[in-house]
């Protein structure tokens, strides 16, 4: 029965889409560039329990420019008071954006590559005065597209 149901969640994944499985930008937990990295912050992070934190600019939450890694504050002085931003110019980690309606299969193929596993999942937005926009959806990782084919909920 367990292998019926990879077989079917197999198959299922070739007419889905990134949107399907994402996490939506609600509950995607992101931080201002300006946050500075003390100790209250830092332990924050760590409690959240992500291994990536998309990173915003501006106050602007449609405006990721980059990823913090837990891993970037293991070498951190809390007392340097750093930014995110000085630390995420620091490691200049790929970000990459993929579009909503993207097929799982292409995205599958994409993280296998292995460059990066997470991406930000972007909507074109079309305005009557001016040139289309993007719109953040959420963030989409190999991880929701496993459990996509697993079946599991
Ligand atoms: P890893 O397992 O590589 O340590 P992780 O546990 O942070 O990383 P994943 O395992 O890739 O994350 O994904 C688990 C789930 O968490 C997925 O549904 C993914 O969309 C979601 N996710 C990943 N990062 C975030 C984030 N910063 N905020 C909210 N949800 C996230
Ligand atoms: P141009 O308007 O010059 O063609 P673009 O905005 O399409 O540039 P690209 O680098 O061609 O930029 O975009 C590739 C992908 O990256 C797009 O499909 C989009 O999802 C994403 N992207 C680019 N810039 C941003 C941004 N500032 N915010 C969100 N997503 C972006």
């Amino acid at each position: 029965a367990e292998e019926l149901k990879i077989a079917v969640g197999a198959m299922e994944i070739s007419d889905k889409t990134v949107g399907d499985v994402m996490t939506k930008i609600d509950d995607v937990f992101m931080l201002p560039d300006t946050t500075t990295l003390n100790t209250k912050t830092v332990a924050e992070i760590l409690r959240m329990g992500y291994t990536r934190i998309p990173v915003f600019a501006a106050g602007d939450r449609n405006n990721v420019v980059s990823l913090l890694f837990v891993k970037d504050l293991a070498l951190l002085d809390p007392d340097d008071n750093f930014t995110i931003q000085t630390v995420c110019n620091y490691h200049q980690h790929a970000l990459r954006f993929v579009l909503h309606d993207t097929p799982l299969r292409v995205m599958l193929e994409e993280f296998k590559k292995g460059d990066y596993h997470l991406a930000m999942v972007n909507e074109i937005v079309e305005h009557e005065d001016q040139d289309p926009s993007y719109q953040l959806q959420g963030v989409v990782t190999l991880e929701d597209i496993v459990e996509e084919i697993l079946q599991a909920e």
